[in-house]
């Protein structure tokens, strides 16, 4: 027999699954009943009455067996435990840092930093700060200022790194702040606020070189760090035949540290860590971690978490996984975009985010156009998303109300949960609801907190 070797069309799961979460139907009368007792806030639901639930891929990823076998043989031994070091030498053999401190998650690696390092006066550059980064930085004082390309802010404007730095921008904030006022420069890994969108090597290696020359420490937040080496691979030249796992060796030893959320990238469903290669700043790190998350060879972690995230990282790191990752958003960006629905383009890693603004023009920005399509897809097909438009963004500090730049509803995945059934289920309910968009209408808000509004909210729909 001489076959012909065949190439499939399809990217299957690279796994199979033995062990099963029911998920629950339920009518579309009861989700009437139940989004009017949520006050209309998706975030208010139980997650027992979501059939889809792709509210964030933080945390919410399924682990393999692998993994949970690690949790059974952990060491919970307070000082100096085995997990400690299979965690330690997992992330030194991956990012390459000397020092390793765990956290519980990656706001706090977040907090030991900018606590350490930044103060009134200082301003952090970054690609675009995720909003924990952004409140820590503020929390000390410091200004945190984004400085994404300008292609990065264009929703439509395919770009096949929209989330590098301007380097431009960069140079002048050094130049008009002076270096001493920049206690350390930020690049987000894939740029999440931006849209989950990648960043280049070539702009990695630029930004390093930058920092160097003017002596200003150069950190990495790392989240997405295997999907932005799959982006490396498959879109930059000379990346094509490297292994993820060489390319995210490449990206790390541009830099002086990281912060991670093991919630991400390291398959977790809890943990973090801020790894740095200067001995004094690990030091001091190192006390504020004793005084807010522990000890610090467990930090903020268990020792199964570190077991399941010394783990996750190298399973985030397999090309078989970040192929089928990567193409579950493509998949589903495809079919919205043949439909005639707008979404962010190109469809980044973790999320597809839809243009509600586009696909609402009748529904004005302060009647919330992304919140109505979110309260829509659950009422129609029980799924869960969230809104990053007016809702989240639109309260300013003086009480008034501001359109915000963007009505984007963002479908964000968990990571090897669902299956191309659950993706072309979720395209059919988006696909529904925009054939029958005239019939949406506006929200107004009934009662919220002067805060982070949205979690809480209660609304009403406007007749
Ligand atoms: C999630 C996230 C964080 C914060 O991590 P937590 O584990 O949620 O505290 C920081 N930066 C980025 C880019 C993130 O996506």
């Amino acid at each position: 027999m001489n076959l012909t070797p065949f190439k499939s069309q399809t990217i299957i799961e690279p796994f199979r699954i033995r062990s099963v979460e029911p998920i629950r139907f339920t009518t579309m009368e009861e989700r009437k009943s139940l989004l009017k007792k949520a006050g209309y806030n998706p975030f208010q639901l139980k997650a027992k009455h979501v059939l889809i639930d792709l509210l964030t891929d933080s945390g919410t990823g399924a682990m393999s067996s692998d993994q949970w076998s690690g949790m059974m043989a952990s060491d919970e031994s307070y000082a100096g435990a085995s997990s400690f070091y299979r965690f330690e030498s997992a992330v030194r053999d991956i990012f390459g840092f000397n020092h390793v401190i765990p956290t519980h998650q990656g706001r706090a690696a977040e907090n030991i930093l900018f606590t350490t390092i930044a103060g009134k006066g200082d301003v952090i550059p970054n690609n675009t700060h995720f909003d924990t980064t952004r409140a820590h930085v503020e929390h000390n004082g410091a200004e945190a200022r984004d400085m994404v390309i300008s292609e990065g802010k264009q929703p439509q404007l395919i770009h096949p790194f929209k989330g590098n730095m301007n380097l431009e921008a960069l140079q002048e904030t050094i130049r008009s702040t002076g270096p001493d006022r920049i206690p350390v420069i930020m690049l987000t890994i894939t740029n999440n606020s931006g849209g989950g969108q990648p960043v280049s090597m070539q702009n990695i290696r630029s930004v390093s070189e930058i920092a160097n020359v003017h002596d200003i420490p150069f950190f990495i937040d790392a989240c997405r760090f295997a999907e932005n080496a799959w982006f490396i691979k498959t879109r930059e030249e000379g990346f094509a035949d490297k292994s993820p796992l060489e390319i995210a060796r490449e990206i790390f030893s541009y830099a002086d540290g990281c912060t991670m959320s093991a919630k991400k990238d390291g398959m977790s469903n809890i943990g973090g860590f801020l790894a740095i290669n200067d001995d004094r700043l690990a030091q001091k790190c190192r006390s504020l971690t004793i005084l807010t998350e522990g000890f610090p060879t467990y930090g903020g972690m268990a020792g199964y978490d570190m077991e399941a995230v010394a783990k996750g990282l190298y399973e985030a790191l397999d090309e078989g996984y970040l192929r089928y990752r990567i193409r579950t958003t493509s998949y589903l960006g495809e079919k919205l975009t043949s439909a005639g629905i707008s979404i962010v383009q190109p469809t980044g890693g973790h999320a597809v985010y839809i243009d509600a603004k586009e696909m609402l023009p009748h529904i004005h920005s302060l009647q919330y156009p992304a919140w109505s399509l979110t309260n829509a897809l659950y009422l129609l097909g029980g799924i869960r998303a969230v809104e990053i438009g007016s809702v989240m963004f639109g309260l300013q500090p003086d009480g008034s109300e501001k359109p915000a730049a963007m009505e984007l509803v963002r479908l964000a995945f968990p990571r090897r949960v669902y299956t191309q059934s659950h993706v072309d289920y979720l395209s059919e309910v988006i696909i529904s609801t925009f054939e029958q968009r005239d019939k949406l209408t506006g929200y107004k808000v009934v009662s919220a907190p002067e805060v982070l509004r949205h979690f809480s909210a209660q609304l009403e729909p406007v007749e």
